[in-house]
């Protein structure tokens, strides 16, 4: 029986239903909390967040999963989540580990790989921060600069030392510079295929990812951005044309790489000290991105084995 922790427990990846791979309950820089001016009360995130969760348990039509992607220090709210997650039906799969090495506070910014690697398996076999909740994920990445710096490295050391031990899969946010990931994970003795390399997709870094690098060592390739178009209104910097993303999307799983990919919106519930991204929510993927898969001829069968299948075979713990 293959199990995956959820905020409310631990339960088989079979009913995890549709499943976001990639998504925010709300994210924002370390110390936006302090923040006076971007302070929200929890009856405002309650008010922005329910709703779309709402909706998108409806549009799954069935069980549905949210993976909150934020990891240590960005916003990540064990007891809100729990809330968030009875009140909707939404199973929540929270992550240990850190965005990027350049938003980890100063605590874990001088911690060792190997105090880093205990606290992520605290975190998967325990609980996170005095809850019961245990993280289902491990989230690295690619500090601002687009180079691993040292620290992202130890980051990245640790959560191949805690995947290798309990089975829990790396999630990476951006995939660029990603010869020395590979180099960590391989010396770490982490099977590629339990690393999802993400931001695959994005419009600022997609021409600098190795995707061919990456699959050739067994990685997956999170399309994971859907959503950041030019064609909003206020588009932000890392968004990309709809259509372009869309053709590399085809291009990869037409050259035979359909169960390496998996695909979200990276959206933020209720972004933590920035306005967000207007008229962009994880319902993307149901009001646009599958209707667009559809229209391009991506059939039903590998529409499930993307939302389902893939991240089953992903997320499941491996014992
Ligand atoms: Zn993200």
């Amino acid at each position: 029986m293959s199990k995956i922790n959820t905020v409310l427990g631990t339960i088989p990846v079979e009913e995890l239903g549709f499943v976001a791979i990639h998504e925010h309950i709300g994210y924002g820089m370390p110390g936006s909390e302090l923040d006076t001016k971007w302070w929200k009360s929890p009856e405002v995130r309650y008010e922005e967040t329910v709703p779309k969760l709402r909706k998108f348990h409806d549009y799954a039509g069935g069980a549905s999963t949210f993976v909150d992607a934020t990891g240590i220090c960005n916003g990540r709210d064990i007891p809100y989540y729990q809330s968030l997650s009875e009140k909707t039906g939404v199973h929540i799969v929270a992550s240990t580990g850190f965005v990027g090495g350049d938003t980890a506070l100063a605590h874990f910014a001088r911690a060792s790989v190997e105090y880093l690697t205990e606290v992520f398996i605290h975190e998967i076999t325990v609980g996170i921060v005095g809850t019961n909740a245990k993280a289902g994920v491990i989230k690295v990445g690619v500090s601002r600069g687009g180079r691993m710096t040292e620290l992202d490295k130890r980051i990245y050391r640790a959560a191949a030392r805690a995947a290798v031990q309990t089975g829990v899969p790396v999630m990476t946010h951006l995939a660029i510079d990603a010869e020395p990931a590979i180099a960590i994970f391989q010396e770490e003795g982490l099977d590629l295929d339990r690393v999802l390399f993400g931001h695959v997709d994005d419009g600022v870094n997609h021409a600098q990812t190795p995707t061919e690098r990456i699959l050739e060592v067994g990685g997956r390739l999170g399309f994971d951005t859907f959503g950041y178009e030019t064609e909003l209104p206020d588009p932000p910097f890392w968004a990309r044309p709809r259509k372009d993303r869309m053709d590399h999307f085809l291009r990869t799983i037409n050259a035979g790489h359909l169960d390496k990919v998996l695909a979200s919106a990276d959206a933020n519930c209720s972004p933590l000290g920035w306005p967000g991204v207007k008229g962009h929510t994880i319902n993307y993927i149901f009001e646009v991105l599958i209707p667009d898969l559809e229209r391009n001829g991506i059939d039903q069968s590998a529409i499930d084995q993307i939302f389902h299948d893939n991240a089953y075979s992903y997320l499941a713990q491996q014992s």
